[in-house]
């Protein structure tokens, strides 16, 4: 599996900071289809799929205690 820290799929584009990320995997439980974690730190999936999921991407960007992630459109 390859991942990412920045993907756009289906006119989205989601980024995660390293920076600010800690690895918790809020994300990763919530939306494991798009999230995994490696090395204590959140990726995004090559396999995810975006379409559909406006709103529990959204909700992720929300739930990220350290506000690593950012949504938007492409
Ligand atoms: S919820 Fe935020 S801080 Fe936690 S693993 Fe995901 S991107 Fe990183």
């Amino acid at each position: 599996m390859t991942r990412s820290t920045e993907r756009t799929v289906d006119g989205l584009t989601v980024r995660v900071d390293h920076e600010l990320c800690s690895g918790a995997g809020v994300c990763r439980d919530r939306l494991g289809e798009v999230y995994e974690l490696v090395e204590s730190r959140a990726w995004i999936r090559d396999d995810a799929e975006f379409e559909g999921r406006r709103a529990d991407l959204d909700m992720t960007e929300t739930a990220c205690p350290w506000f690593a992630i950012e949504v938007t459109t492409a």
